[in-house]
C-alpha cells in the first residue's frame, strides 16, 4: 500500500456486528475505488491493538452486554482519542454511539462510562424499544447540512440526550431516533470529526451522499471525486420513502422538533 493510501478500521465487528453496520466500510471502500484511489478497510476485532494512524474509524450496532465491553477495550484516553486528535473521521452507529458518549446504561439500567468522544448521554428508557424506520432531515449548519433525508432503521432501547458542544445530525421526520426530536450526535475534537447516529441500514449503503460526505473530509480536493452512478441505492431509498408514506413503519413524526430545529441559528 502506497502512503496516498486511505485506511478504514472497522472497530469490534465480533462485538458491533449484530445489526450489518460493517457495511458501510464497504461502501466507503468501493466508493474510493471505482474512484480509482487506494483504499485498505482493517478490521480489528476486540482485544487486539487499535492502529493509531488510520483515516477513518467505523463502530457498529450491538447488544447491551457486548457493548460494555467494547468500550472497555476501546479505553478512556486510548488510541481513538489520539486519532481524532489528529484529525480522524468517526462514524458510530447506535451502540457505537451510546459508548463514545459520556454515559449509557447496561441492560438494567444502571450508568456505564463512556469514552467522552461525543458531547452526549443515554440512558435507559420506560418506552418502548424504538424499532422501524427513521428518516432524519440533515441540519442546516449541521455535518450534514444539504444532503438529502437520510434514511435507515432503527433498534434500540436507549434514549440520547446532546449536550451543549453537540451538534445533532439532523431532525426526525419519521421514526424516534435520539428520543426528543434530535437525530444522532456529531462534535468536532481537535482536528478531527466524530459522527453518532441511530441509523443502520448500512446507512452510507443508504445515504451514498453521506459516505461521499465523509470521503471528502479525508481527501480534501474536490477534483479527486466524481460522480458515482447511484441509481441503484436511489432505488432503495425511494422504496423506503414509500414504505414510510405508506405507514409501513413503527415511526413517530416529530414535526414540532423539527420546525423549532430547522429555524435554529
Ligand atoms: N443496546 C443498545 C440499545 O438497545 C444499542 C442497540 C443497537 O446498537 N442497535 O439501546
Amino acid at each position: 500500500m502506497t502512503d496516498s493510501t486511505i485506511s478504514i478500521a472497522r472497530l469490534f465487528p465480533d462485538l458491533l456486528g449484530t445489526y450489518g453496520d460493517g457495511g458501510n466500510g464497504l461502501i466507503l471502500q468501493k466508493r474510493l475505488q471505482w474512484r480509482g484511489l487506494p483504499a485498505e478497510l482493517i478490521d480489528v476485532p476486540s482485544g487486539e491493538p487499535i492502529p493509531e494512524s488510520c483515516d477513518l474509524y467505523l463502530l457498529g450496532g450491538g447488544e447491551d452486554a457486548p457493548q460494555i465491553e467494547a468500550a472497555r477495550c476501546l479505553g478512556h484516553d486510548g488510541p481513538l482519542h489520539r486519532a481524532v486528535e489528529r484529525g480522524a473521521v468517526v462514524l458510530a452507529v447506535c451502540a457505537g454511539m451510546q459508548i463514545l458518549g459520556h454515559s449509557f446504561p447496561d441492560a438494567e439500567g444502571k450508568s456505564v462510562d463512556g469514552l467522552g468522544l461525543l458531547d452526549c448521554e443515554t440512558v435507559k428508557s420506560d418506552e418502548p424499544r424504538a424499532v422501524g424506520e427513521l428518516l432524519v432531515d440533515p441540519l442546516d449548519d449541521g455535518v450534514a447540512a444539504g444532503l438529502p433525508v437520510l434514511t435507515g432503521f432503527e433498534n434500540h432501547g436507549g434514549r440520547t440526550r446532546p449536550g451543549p458542544t453537540a451538534i445533532p445530525l439532523g431532525v426526525v421526520r419519521a421514526g424516534v431516533g435520539n428520543g426528543d426530536g434530535t437525530e444522532g450526535v456529531t462534535n468536532q475534537l481537535g482536528a478531527g470529526k466524530v459522527i453518532g447516529t441511530y441509523l443502520h441500514g448500512p446507512l452510507l449503503a443508504r445515504n451514498p451522499a453521506l459516505a461521499d460526505r465523509l470521503l471528502s473530509w479525508v481527501i480534501g480536493d474536490p477534483a479527486a471525486f466524481h460522480p458515482i452512478d447511484d441509481r441503484e441505492a436511489e432505488l432503495l431509498r425511494a422504496d423506503r420513502l414509500r414504505a414510510i408514506a405508506h405507514g409501513r413503519t413503527d415511526g413517530v413524526v416529530h414535526r414540532t422538533w423539527k420546525d423549532r430545529l430547522l429555524r435554529r441559528n
